[in-house]
């Protein structure tokens, strides 16, 4: 019983307002008009993919270029802070050979003083001095080497930074330019396109542009009009076509529906 339910469920799942179930009997006044109708809303179909595919070109651009921005943003503020804190310890550098300098000289005047010091004490006391200056030499010249060394490192990193962000850069170029053409090129054609549609829209009645724009919003692909896929299979929903709708679709005189999807199945020889 479940089975029969699924199946019913299928067969009508776009019942609720205009489908092409619904319009099936009116159609077209004739079998004739049939095969024209069916051509007007395939080509309609061509158009509002090719509309679709402008709209989606353009709406995946503007976040890949802010994106792109984010990354190159993110990549400078390293590297100015890198470089801030080379420049900072190139001062601090100097300061500290300064000091060594100023140590170094110090510790050779009081040593110039010890030859002419008797005074036991005296001795000492200088003799702790000269002590406390070599150690501070000591000092400077080991933050100088330190300094040396971390600056070293930040400009390695500063070099792999400006590698990543000459690529990101070079992105940046190409998809800004792309949207640029886009934006440009587009309108255009976008104008062109809308009005082969509203035209072909034209054509059809109220209740057909309904199930038409229905189906095409409710199906992931948004194909409202789909040809027969490798000879025997709907086109959008790839289930198996029964022999006699083939022979109903190959006439192009029905409205033949999947009756899986809801779907307008039409001739592959439309294409
Ligand atoms: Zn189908």
């Amino acid at each position: 019983m479940a089975t029969t339910k699924k199946t019913k469920k299928a067969q009508t799942p776009l019942d609720q307002r205009e489908t092409f179930v619904s319009i099936q009997k009116n159609f077209a006044d004739s079998s004739d008009m049939v095969e024209e109708k069916l051509r007007t809303l395939y080509e309609l179909q061509k158009a509002d993919v090719a509309i679709d595919k402008i709209l989606s070109r353009r709406g995946l651009l503007p976040e890949e270029v802010s994106t792109l921005e984010a990354e190159v943003e993110v990549i400078n503020g390293k590297i100015a802070r890198l470089t801030e804190l080379n420049s900072g310890l190139t001062l601090s550098i100097n300061e500290n050979k300064q000091k060594a300098v100023e140590s170094e000289e110090a510790a050779a005047r009081y040593r110039a003083q010890l030859n002419a010091i008797s005074n036991s004490r005296e001795y000492d006391s200088i003799e702790k001095e000269i002590e406390n200056l070599d150690l501070e030499k000591q000092i400077a010249d080991k933050f100088v080497g330190e300094a040396k060394m971390k600056i070293a490192e930040n400009k390695a990193t500063i070099e792999e930074l400006n590698q990543k962000k000459e690529v990101r850069a070079e992105d940046l170029r190409i998809k800004k330019e792309e949207l640029d053409n886009i934006a440009k090129t587009t309108a255009e054609e976008e104008k062109v396109l809308t009005a082969k549609r509203n035209a072909l829209a034209e054509k059809l009645d109220e209740r057909t542009m309904s199930a038409y724009e229905r189906i095409r919003s409710s199906v992931h692909n948004h194909l409202a009009v789909v040809s027969v896929f490798n000879e025997n299979a709907c086109g959008g929903c790839f289930n198996t076509i029964i022999p006699q709708r083939l022979i109903d679709i190959a006439s192009m005189k029905k409205l033949v529906i999947c009756e899986h999807c809801g779907r307008i199945i039409v001739s592959p020889q439309m294409d």
